[in-house]
C-alpha cells in the first residue's frame, strides 16, 4: 500500500522561492568582479534567476542542456544557476584554476551550449573560445559598461541578456531525479570525470547540510563561502543559505587574508567555509594585523586535512568554534563533519581536540564502511584501516558517459579512493588518499597525519610527506616543509619536534626546505608533482 502524501517534486528553484517568500529582505552581498561591494536580496535573486530562465528559454536552451559557469563567487552566478537549473537545463562548474587545455577537453565532454563567465576570464574565454565548437552563446557576468573587448562569438552582457526578460516567468516542472548541475572531479590520474547532481539530489544535500550537527545553519546566520562555486557546489551553501533564509556574502575574486577579513567584518559574517589553505593565509593576517573576528562563530575546514594547530588556534585565540569536514565531488560534497557527540564534548579540550581532528561523523544520509584489499568490511575500532566507501542519495552512482565504472561496485557502493579509520564513536579519520599512502617494511604509514603534526612547529607554515625508495624498507618518508616569512628551523629541530608526537618507525628519513608546495586547482597538495621533483632524493638512511 502506497502512502497518501503528495509528490511534491524535490526542485531546487523551489529553494529560492522559498528565500523570496519568506526572507526575501535577506540580503546576498558581493564584492563584485568590477570592484565595488554591491548588495541584493533574495527577492530579487529570486526573480532575475527567473529572468535568466526565460533568456536561456528564447535562446534555444531546454531540458537537459548544459550551460557552463565560468565564475566567482558572486549573486549573478547564484541567479545563473538558478535561472539554468529552472528551466531543467544543467549548470556545469568550470574550474578557472585548470590549465586552459582541461577547461577545454571539459567543456566539450559536457557539450555546453551556453558559457557564463566573469570579466577576469575574458582573456582566457577569447583564447579558448575557438575549440569550444558546442559554445553558440558567451554570456559575460557584467553589464555593457565593463563588456571586455573581446573576439568571440555571440558574446552579450548579463544585465542586457535578462533586460526585458520575464521577472514572472514561470519554472519547468520536471522528474526531481533530472540532472541539476555538473561537476567534474579534480582527478590527478586520467581525464577528469563528470559528476551529474540531480534537482532531489542538490536538495536532500542541502537538507543534510542544514542540520544542527552538520553546519547548522541558521536565519539569524550570515554566511560567506570562500570555497567557489566551481568547487563541488561551493559545499551546498548555494542550496542551503536561501533554503533557511541566512545573509550570503560572496567574495568574487578577492581570496587572499586581508580581502577576507575585511569582509568577514564589514558583513559582520557568523559562519564561512573553505580549504586549509585559505584559513592558514587569514590566520597569518590576523596575526600580523593583531585584528580579530568578534561576530564569527564557526568555520568550516575541508577539502584536505585541517591541522591541529590550524583548529587550536581558531577555537582557542579567537574564540571560532571549528567544524572539520571531509567530502569530495561525487559526495555532493559533504560526507562527514566534526561537530561533538556528548560524551565527546564531555572531554577536557585536549582530548576534545584528537577528535575534532578527525575528519567528523557522517550525518544521516551518508553510510560508509571500510574495507581491505579482499573487499572484507574492517573493523570500527579506530585502528584498522582501509579503503573507505560510501553509500547515499546525494552520492554519484556513475560518472558523466559511463566514464570510470570501476568506482562502483554492484551493491552500490562508492570506492572513495581514500584510506580511514572509523571509530567506536562514528569519527571517521582519513589517514591518505590511496595513491600516497607511504608503505615501509609492510605497513602502513599516514602521510597527512605526520604533516598535521610537523605544521604545529613554531616555524612551518606548510608540510608535505611522501614516499621514497629505500633499498631495504621499499619507502620511507621524507618530510617536505615551508617555513613561515622570517623564520626558520633546521632539519634536526623539525626532527625534535616530532620525535614522541608519532611512531618512531614513521619518522621521517629526512627534512627539504622549499619556498613553495604545489596545489591542485582545489587548493590540494600536489603530492605527484612533489613526487616526480623529489622521489629520487638521496635519503640519508641509504648507504652510499
Ligand atoms: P574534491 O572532490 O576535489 O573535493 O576532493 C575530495 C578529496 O579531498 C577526498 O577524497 C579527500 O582525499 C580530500 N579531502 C577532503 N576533505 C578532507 C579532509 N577534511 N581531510 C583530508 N582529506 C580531505
Amino acid at each position: 500500500m502506497l502512502g497518501l502524501m503528495q509528490d511534491w517534486p524535490l526542485l531546487v528553484h523551489k529553494i529560492i522561492d522559498h528565500a523570496a517568500l519568506y526572507h526575501g529582505e535577506r540580503e546576498v552581498v558581493t564584492r563584485s568582479v568590477e570592484g565595488p561591494v554591491v548588495r541584493t536580496n533574495y527577492a530579487q535573486v529570486a526573480r532575475r534567476a527567473r529572468k535568466v530562465a526565460h533568456a536561456l528559454e528564447r535562446h534555444g536552451i531546454t531540458l537537459g542542456d548544459r550551460c557552463a559557469t565560468l565564475g566567482w563567487n558572486t549573486a549573478r552566478h547564484i541567479e545563473a544557476w538558478y535561472g539554468i537549473a529552472g528551466i531543467g537545463a544543467i549548470y556545469h562548474t568550470l574550474n578557472p584554476r585548470l590549465f586552459p587545455d582541461q577547461i577545454v577537453y571539459i567543456a566539450n565532454h559536457a557539450e555546453d551550449k551556453v558559457l557564463f563567465f566573469d570579466i577576469t576570464f575574458a582573456k582566457l574565454v577569447e583564447e579558448i573560445a575557438p575549440r569550444l565548437p558546442s559554445i553558440g552563446l558567451y554570456v559575460c557576468l557584467t553589464d555593457a559598461a565593463h563588456l571586455p573587448d573581446i573576439e568571440v562569438p555571440n558574446l552579450v552582457a548579463y544585465e542586457d541578456f535578462i533586460a526585458d526578460a520575464d521577472p514572472g516567468f514561470e519554472w519547468k516542472e520536471f522528474d526531481e531525479r533530472t540532472g541539476c548541475g555538473l561537476c567534474y572531479t579534480s582527478g590527478t590520474t586520467g581525464n577528469p570525470k563528470g559528476v551529474l547532481y540531480s534537482h532531489r539530489s542538490n536538495i536532500l544535500h542541502a537538507f543534510i547540510a542544514g542540520q544542527a550537527d552538520a553546519m547548522g545553519l541558521r536565519a539569524c546566520d550570515t554566511i560567506l563561502p570562500v570555497v567557489p562555486m566551481f568547487h563541488a557546489n561551493a559545499w551546498a551553501l548555494a542550496f542551503a543559505a536561501p533554503m533557511v533564509g541566512a545573509k550570503l556574502v560572496m567574495p568574487g575574486p578577492k581570496l587572499d587574508g586581508d580581502s577576507v577579513c575585511d569582509l568577514l567584518t564589514a558583513e559582520r559574517v557568523t559562519m564561512t567555509a573553505a580549504v586549509p589553505t585559505v584559513w592558514l593565509a587569514l590566520l597569518q593576517y590576523l596575526e600580523k594585523t593583531g585584528k580579530t573576528l568578534p561576530d564569527m562563530k564557526r568555520v568550516l575546514i575541508g577539502g584536505s586535512a585541517a591541522p591541529r594547530s590550524m583548529i587550536e588556534t581558531f577555537e582557542r585565540k579567537y574564540g571560532i568554534t571549528v567544524v572539520h569536514a571531509w567530502g569530495m565531488t561525487e559526495m555532493s560534497p559533504l560526507g562527514t563533519l566534526g561537530t561533538m557527540k556528548p560524551n565527546v564534548e564531555a572531554l577536557p579540550y585536549e582530548r576534545q581536540l584528537d577528535y575534532k581532528c578527525k575528519q567528523g561523523h557522517p550525518p544521516f544520509g551518508v553510510e560508509m564502511k571500510i574495507v581491505d584489499d579482499e573487499e572484507k568490511e574492517l573493523p570500527r575500532d579506530g585502528k584498522a584501516f582501509g579503503r573507505l566507501k560510501v553509500r547515499g542519495p546525494a552520492v554519484a552512482k556513475g560518472y558523466f558517459r559511463g566514464e570510470g565504472t570501476g568506482a562502483f561496485d554492484a551493491e552500490g557502493w562508492f570506492d572513495t579512493g581514500d584510506v580511514a579509520t572509523l571509530d567506536p564513536d562514528g569519527y571517521m579519520t582519513i589517514t591518505d588518499r590511496a595513491k600516497d599512502v607511504i608503505k615501509s617494511g609492510g605497513e602502513w604509514i599516514s602521510t597527512i597525519e605526520i604533516e598535521n603534526i610537523a605544521v604545529g612547529h613554531p616555524a612551518v607554515a606548510e608540510a608535505a610527506v611522501i614516499g621514497v625508495a629505500h633499498p631495504k624498507w621499499d619507502e620511507r618518508p621524507l618530510l617536505i616543509v615551508v617555513a613561515k616569512p622570517g623564520q626558520a628551523a633546521t632539519r634536526e629541530e623539525i626532527l625534535g619536534y616530532l620525535t614522541g608526537r608519532i611512531a618512531k618507525w614513521w619518522m621521517p628519513d629526512d627534512v627539504l626546505f622549499v619556498d613553495e608546495i604545489p596545489h591542485t586547482a582545489t587548493g590540494k597538495i600536489q603530492k605527484m608533482t612533489l613526487r616526480e621533483r623529489f622521489g629520487k632524493h638521496k635519503l640519508p638512511t641509504v648507504a652510499a
